[in-house]
C-alpha cells in the first residue's frame, strides 16, 4: 500500500523522472502534471496528498498555479512543496506568498525531498 499519492508539477523530464524515482522508492505513488494549468486541474480532480511544484513553466508558471490551489477551499489544505532552479533574491517569498509549505532549490539533495515530503504528508 502507498504511503500517499504524490503530484508532480515539472516541465522538465530529467527533474520528473529524478522526483519520481525517489518517491515510489520510498513508498509514493506519483503522478505528472506538465504545466501550472495542468497542475491546477489534476489537483481539483485527483485530490493528491501533497504536490511538488515547479515554479518555472510554460501556460501557467508555479507561482500562479500554487495560488489558484491555495485560494480554492477544496484544495488549499494540500501540503505544497515548491522546487525550484530559482534562487533570486525575492523568489523563495513569492513562494511563501503564494502559499507553498515549503521551498526546496535545484539540484536538489534528495534525501532532503524525501524528508520534506516524509514531513508534510502526515501534516495534511
Ligand atoms: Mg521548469
Amino acid at each position: 500500500m502507498s504511503k500517499g499519492r504524490v503530484l508532480i508539477v515539472e516541465d522538465n523530464m530529467d527533474t520528473y523522472e529524478l522526483v519520481h524515482f525517489i518517491l515510489e522508492k520510498n513508498g509514493y505513488e506519483t503522478f505528472l502534471a506538465m504545466n501550472g494549468r495542468d497542475g491546477v486541474n489534476a489537483t481539483q480532480k485527483q485530490k493528491p496528498d501533497l504536490i511538488i511544484m515547479d515554479l518555472s513553466m510554460p501556460e501557467m508558471d508555479g507561482w500562479t498555479a500554487t495560488a489558484l490551489i491555495k485560494r480554492n477551499k477544496k484544495t488549499s489544505a494540500i501540503p505544497l512543496i515548491a522546487l525550484t532552479a530559482h534562487a533570486l533574491p525575492g523568489d523563495r517569498q513569492r513562494a511563501f506568498d503564494a502559499g507553498c509549505n515549503e521551498y526546496i532549490t535545484k539540484p536538489m539533495d534528495l534525501d532532503e525531498l524525501v524528508e520534506a515530503v516524509d514531513y508534510w504528508m502526515v501534516r495534511q
